[in-house]
């Protein structure tokens, strides 16, 4: 049986339950003694820290951060910081320990680890914003650094607030510090590659899927959740590859195209409405109809839990690539099998983003930058080891892919933990 984090009220989808248990249920299937199970289960370490930022007002605002290193067998701790008004401990230890599988699947040698505020950036001046961000750096500083956890954009996080953790860090040691962060602009250590490298993870997986389901990916049917950083790129890939975007929806409604947005089109609206909506041509649908709209393939590319029971029951495609953390519920997931609606799970369809931060780690402790066309390479090749790994032991242990990529990355972990042994 799994701790509870805090006591978060028991009828609303606790992400940290959620995982712990699949990862528990993953250790049985492999046949592991519960001790190990439990010290793959439970996060190494859990910071909570106090956020005081001046705002421009001159008054005081309190906001509340974490950080937290689920499991550090494989290597440093690595994953995303996320600035949202939803953040709590719960949902930052089930990213984290998403991170440790996520990473395990691609076979990166690193652990999992995620940080956040609970705030919402868009009530920020640009001067909030730092001072939030360098403050938050300070205090989770003692814990981070590019042989321990290296942090990496996540949800209303970007370059920009990746520099200025970076140099707070730098500033503390008292020298630069390219490594202790990814997802960082090119002029101060970033990568070729790592803009966009989430969408082109889950555009991989997507064509191995329909490869291997006999399926030409011409005119398929997607509908896609989310236009920002993962749900825009995807758009033009996947359109490129000859599918055909059939609904969308950003934070301000859906739009429905039954025969396919012109991506070129929609980035031009995109920049003058700076929204979705009122894209020429697009039918206004209820957001919660999105995944309802005849489709074939279902890729959730914006926050958690959102597809549950009921979404899972309406929806339309037969095939789910989960481009967003977490995006679907127990129940959700169990739905979603009964109608043998076929899923790539998170922890390896968005992996393209973790492992274009492996490739930035490694060129800043190199000291040498790569070439695109190597980031790329590497990049493809890595998603396409992990989606055939996955696969072949789905067919092995037919199993849904979910719960298979779940029992690659705890063998791996196990493996890592079972060789280290237990200190003391
Ligand atoms: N935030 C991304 C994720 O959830 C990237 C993490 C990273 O690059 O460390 O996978």
């Amino acid at each position: 049986m799994v701790t509870r984090l805090h006591e978060a009220p028991s009828d609303v989808f606790n992400p940290w339950l959620h995982i712990a248990s699949l990862i528990e249920q993953a250790g049985h299937l492999l046949g592991l003694n519960e001790g190990l199970i439990k010290r793959i289960v439970t996060p190494e370490r859990i910071l909570e820290v106090a956020v005081p930022v001046r705002m421009d007002s001159g008054d005081i605002e309190m906001f509340t951060g974490w950080r937290i290193q689920h499991n550090s067998s494989r290597g440093p701790g690595k994953g995303g910081i996320r600035f949202h008004p939803s953040v709590n401990v719960d949902e930052i230890a089930a990213l984290s320990a998403d991170m440790s599988i996520k990473c395990a699947v691609v076979n990166i040698p690193y652990g999992g680890a995620k940080g956040g505020v609970r705030v919402d950036p868009a009530l920020l001046s640009r001067g909030e914003l730092e001072r939030l961000t360098r403050r938050y750096a300070f205090s989770i500083a003692p814990m981070i650094g590019p042989d321990r956890d290296i942090p990496a954009p996540d949800i209303n996080t970007d370059p920009q607030v990746m520099s200025w953790i970076m140099d707070t860090v730098s500033m503390l040691a008292g020298h630069s510090l390219p490594g202790v962060v990814t997802g960082k602009p090119l002029a101060i250590g970033g990568s070729l590659g790592h803009a966009g490298a989430t969408s082109f993870g889950v555009t991989i997986c997507t064509m191995a899927l329909l490869k291997q389901l006999n399926r030409p990916a011409l005119g398929e049917r997607v509908v896609i959740q989310g236009y920002g950083k993962v749900g825009s790129p995807l758009v033009k890939l996947l359109s490129e590859r000859g599918m055909k975007v059939v609904g969308l929806a950003d934070i301000h409604g859906a739009i429905h195209v039954p025969d396919g947005i012109d991506y070129l089109k929609l980035a031009a609206h995109f920049e003058d409405a700076k929204s979705i909506m009122g894209y020429p041509g697009g039918d206004e649908v209820h957001a919660d109809e999105l995944f309802s709209l005849p489709s074939d393939i279902a890729i959730p590319a914006a926050l958690g839990g959102v597809i549950d029971e009921k979404v899972a029951e309406k929806m339309s495609a037969s095939m789910m690539v989960e481009a967003a953390n977490g995006p679907t519920t127990g129940e959700g997931a169990a739905v979603l099998t009964s109608r043998n609606i076929q899923v790539v799970p998170d922890v390896l369809a968005n992996a393209g983003g973790v492992v274009a931060s492996y490739f930035e780690w490694a060129q800043d402790l190199q000291g040498f930058m790569w070439e695109m066309e190597l980031v790329q390479q590497r990049l493809e090749k890595t998603m396409h080891d992990a989606f055939d790994a996955v696969w072949l032991r789905h067919d092995q242990l037919n199993l849904p892919l979910r719960d298979t990529a779940l029992v690659v990355g705890v063998e791996r972990i196990a493996e890592a933990t079972e060789l280290r042994g237990l200190f003391p």
